[in-house]
């Protein structure tokens, strides 16, 4: 798979990423597996990916202003 960007070789990799909820609470989901082109360095999420991480942020009760979560949960 290439960078749809820079056209560069990505590479598979775990990445924790946040994510702005409403009310300006922050969750940061730990250890996203995510394609990262070497060189742009921009992320990419696979949809399955996403989906589990729209999953997850949608179990999430922040009551924090920022929350961290494993993606795993
Ligand atoms: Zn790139």
């Amino acid at each position: 798979m290439k960078c749809h960007i820079c056209g560069g070789h990505l590479e598979s990799t775990l990445s924790d990423l946040p994510f702005n909820l409403a009310d300006r609470k922050v969750v940061i989901v730990r250890e996203v597996p995510v394609l990262r082109c070497k060189q742009c360095g921009i992320y990419l999420m696979e949809d399955h990916v996403m989906q589990h991480v729209e999953e997850t942020l949608a179990q999430v009760d922040a009551k924090a202003e920022i929350e961290v979560v494993p993606y795993a949960a």
